[in-house]
């Protein structure tokens, strides 16, 4: 099988369930194989992980190459490395997306130096176009577009000249499409074959913990930030979100204050998330807040300056001081659900 024109997708999975990032990507693979008229190959890594093949070909794999192994069971750098490096060798795929996971951001730039290709971390868009550069033009190539310098301009990054052209991409970006469980794909197995030193490393224990919010999926999130005031106020914002139903977000400003926890930060360096109805609540609109903020959910903002660059884009603007007016929502919130 050759690679030309192929999109590979690396489907991260942990106990037999794939990370959302996975079938996002499935899905933009599926958009940019459409364009590239190539196919989408899905990279599914595990131990006795074939059940989820099918699911894999319903978001929008072609071919599903499956790599099912005892030492694939947990995730660990070398073996996983080993495998996606030798298939990419032998295979030559034209583009390789994995999400920007800790597990997609420690894997993607030990596969992507093994074999020498270009690696953009982090993207926020991607998109097939043509570049020219000394009156030689490079057609279809993988833009890859992600904020730079603090967040203060957006970059595309392409490689013309070497191949896969590798990305890792952030969790929430990409619209997640719906499974279609008309569509039928093939499967592939492919023994992976592991060199002693691959394997040295053993897991020994393994202790893991449960999120305490999921920002990603909430369909209302009621985010504060440093104009809140103190760690004690913020509980108006977990008190309105509660009320409504919603998740607490956070600018990383009133994360880095200590009023909430980091897994609560929305933004460039914190979750993306897409609800129907956003509440920030004294914060300002930085453009690395912004970033993780999807305009096309319903905007509340309420900030003492009028002036805000939050307000650029809300869509019910308040000014006016969240002491004030979080007290008057939450009693609206309870009165009406009464
Ligand atoms: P401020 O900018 O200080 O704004 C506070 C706002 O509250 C002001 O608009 C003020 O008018 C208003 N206010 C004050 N008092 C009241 C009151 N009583 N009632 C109502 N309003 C009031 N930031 C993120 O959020 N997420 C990220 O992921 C992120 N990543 C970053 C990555 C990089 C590389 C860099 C350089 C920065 C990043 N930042 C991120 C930081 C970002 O630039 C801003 O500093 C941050 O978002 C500001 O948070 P804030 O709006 O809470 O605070």
């Amino acid at each position: 099988m050759s690679g030309d024109r192929e999109v590979w997708i690396f489907v991260e999975q942990e106990a037999g369930v794939i990370a959302p990032v996975s079938l996002e990507l499935l899905s933009k693979g599926r958009e940019l194989a459409d364009e590239l008229e190539g196919r989408v190959v899905a990279l599914l890594l595990g131990n006795e992980v074939e059940n989820l093949v099918e699911q894999v070909v319903h978001y929008g794999a072609d071919v599903v190459l499956l790599a099912d192994h005892p030492e694939l069971e947990l995730y660990r750098t070398l073996p996983y490395a080993r495998v996606l490096g030798d298939l990419v060798r032998e295979r030559g795929p034209y583009i390789f997306l994995l999400g920007a996971t800790p597990t997609g951001r420690d894997l993607a730039p030990r596969v992507a130096s093994a074999v020498r290709a270009g690696l953009t971390a982090d993207c926020t868009a991607l998109r097939i176009g043509d570049y020219e550069y000394r009156r030689q033009v490079y057609p279809d190539l993988l833009y890859q577009i992600r904020p730079a310098f603090g967040g203060n301009v957006i970059a595309t990054i392409v490689n013309p000249e070497t191949h896969p052209q590798m990305a890792t991409v952030r969790e929430g970006v990409m619209r997640m499409g719906e499974p279609d469980a008309a569509r039928r794909g093939a499967v592939e197995r492919v023994p992976p074959q592991f060199e002693e030193l691959d394997v040295a490393v053993q897991v020994l224990e393994r202790e893991t913990r449960q999120p305490t919010c999921n920002l990603r999926a909430a369909s209302i999130v009621v985010a504060g930030g440093v104009g809140v005031g103190s760690r004690e106020d913020f509980a108006l914002v977990r008190e309105l979100a509660q009320a409504l139903g919603g998740e607490v977000g956070a600018s990383r400003a009133a994360v880095d204050a200590g009023f909430v926890s980091p897994e609560h930060q929305v933004g460039q360096t914190g979750a993306t998330v897409r609800p129907r109805l956003y509440v920030a609540c004294g914060i300002s609109g930085a453009v690395q807040h912004r970033a993780g903020m999807d305009q096309s959910s319903k905007i509340i903002a309420i900030n003492t300056d009028p002036e805000a660059p939050i307000f650029q884009i809300a869509h019910y603007r308040i000014v006016g001081d969240v002491k004030e007016v979080l007290p008057w929502m939450i009693r609206a919130c309870r009165e009406s659900a009464n």
